[in-house]
């Protein structure tokens, strides 16, 4: 625990309680005043976040700024232009029977809030919801993960130097210090990460009633059509799937094409991988490393299910795990066995749009569907005939970036969404009030 060390999960949650009682947390001004004082601290303070990412992940400056750092100041600044317009009362039409009388919702703040978040963004997918659990007037206990240590600490050092520390704690732990704070009452449970913990999230929480956003992984899958520019396809899956050793949960975590493309797009992938990381991607700034050794080893045990394409070089000690492609990949190897979430990349063979199409069905929901393609059928079927958390066609993973656009996933990749509005959302009880005149 940061600040209050001796203090145990329950009273931490008290205090925050009590800071929520005095019903400050309400006014705008309030709410404002926090996502101020947590720009100030990215912006302050955004060098150290950015060294203890590179301890933790090996992540490069210009790849934490851009997708940890600089993404929570746009959320920040989306929230700050639309909030005062989000909480504005919304009138409802009322029924000629009850007439006169007027009626509309509002959106209550919850109360106490907890935030739990993974390692591999770790100051993003902390920050993000704690945006909108502020901007939603709640207090918040923020638990970074443990296997990011070096951030969970600066994290746990500066939130509570920046925010109102009686209404914002970060508390800090593993296994036995979450199972602590899961025990107690919140008003509602934010989790990212794996659908295992999922479930003891949800598990724990139903002890209280308490309500669960749940944004969790999955195998997303991306179809390659026939025809397409494998140039520009291959650049965006490269850039998309290998950004931060892959360990990105909307990651394409496998590609879906025909044969023939299959060829011409492993070729492609392998030019395009030189560009990005050079000769020896170990010795690129740019290239991460995978964040532990039992992370390290699951994936190198995935390495052999599939003819190399590139890769497949590795390096226990430095952790480091190269740029792989895999083509010709069977369905029931062990790559396409779990979520990869790492810098492997498996070609698997389908015969066209059809077949596509039934093996993402036969399989989990994933978080997000990935297509290239310059049809607008082969869209519109996607659309229409498989589900997952999002889809998108041309580009892999930048759909969370459009602050406008719900972020969560659906079945086994999770439930609830985020970001911008929905963020508010999440964290707010739409209530509905009714007013009829006494005369
Ligand atoms: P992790 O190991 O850091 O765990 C996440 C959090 O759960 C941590 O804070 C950890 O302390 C806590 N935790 C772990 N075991 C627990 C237990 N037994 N009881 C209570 N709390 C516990 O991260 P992870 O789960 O390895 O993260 C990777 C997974 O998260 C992948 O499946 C990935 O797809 C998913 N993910 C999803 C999103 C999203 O936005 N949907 C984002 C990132 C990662």
């Amino acid at each position: 625990m940061s600040d209050h060390r001796s203090h145990t999960p329950a009273d931490v949650v008290a205090r925050l309680r009590d800071t929520f009682a005095t019903g400050r947390t309400k006014s705008l001004s309030w709410r404002t005043a926090q996502l101020d004082a947590l720009r100030t601290l990215l912006t302050e303070r955004g060098d150290e976040l950015a060294a203890a990412l590179q301890a933790d992940l090996g992540k490069g400056r210009d790849e934490a700024y851009r997708t940890e750092i600089d993404f929570t100041l746009r959320e920040i600044q989306h929230t700050q232009e639309h909030l005062a317009e989000w909480l504005r009362p919304r009138p409802v039409p009322v029924p000629d029977r009850l007439s006169p009388a007027t009626a509309h919702t509002v959106q209550d703040p919850l109360g106490v809030v907890l935030v739990i978040a993974p390692w591999n963004y770790p100051v993003q997918l902390l920050l993000a919801p704690v945006v909108g659990a502020l901007a939603a007037g709640n207090c918040v206990v923020a638990k970074p993960s443990e296997l990011a240590p070096a951030t969970s600490r600066a994290l746990a050092a500066l939130l509570p130097s920046y925010l109102d520390e009686d209404a914002v704690a970060v508390v800090e732990g593993a296994v036995p210090e979450t199972t602590e704070l899961l025990a107690q009452r919140f008003d509602h449970i934010f989790y990212t990460g794996n659908g295992q913990v999922g479930r003891i999230v949800m598990r724990a929480a139903a002890e209280h009633l308490t309500p669960v956003t749940l944004e969790l992984g999955g195998k997303s899958p991306a179809f390659v059509d026939r025809g397409t520019d494998l140039g520009v396809v291959a650049a965006r899956l490269a850039a998309t799937k290998f950004m931060n050793a892959g360990q990105t949960c909307v990651a394409p975590d496998y590609v879906l094409t025909d044969p023939e493309t299959a060829r011409e797009l492993e070729k492609a992938l392998g030019s395009v991988l030189r560009d990005l990381y050079g000769d020896d991607p170990a010795a690129s700034p740019a290239y991460g490393r995978i964040v532990n050794e039992r992370h390290f080893d699951r994936l190198t045990g995935l390495l052999d299910s599939g003819r190399t394409v590139t890769g497949g070089d590795h390096d226990r000690a430095s952790r480091y795990i190269a740029p792989t492609v895999l083509a010709e990949v069977s369905p029931d190897s062990p790559v396409m066995a779990e979520e990869i979430f790492g810098p492997v990349l498996p070609l698997v063979e389908v015969a066209g749009l059809d077949e596509a199409v039934a093996f993402i069905r036969d399989r989990e929901k994933p978080l997000a569907l990935y297509a290239f393609t310059d049809s607008d059928t082969t869209r519109e079927r996607l659309v229409q005939e498989t589900s997952s958390g999002a889809v998108a066609f041309g580009l892999p993973v930048a759909h969370l970036t459009v602050s406008d656009l719900p972020f969560g996933g659906v079945g086994e990749s999770g439930m609830g969404n985020y970001h911008g509005r929905y963020s508010l959302e999440t964290f707010s009880h739409r209530k509905a009030v009714l007013d009829k005149p006494l005369r």
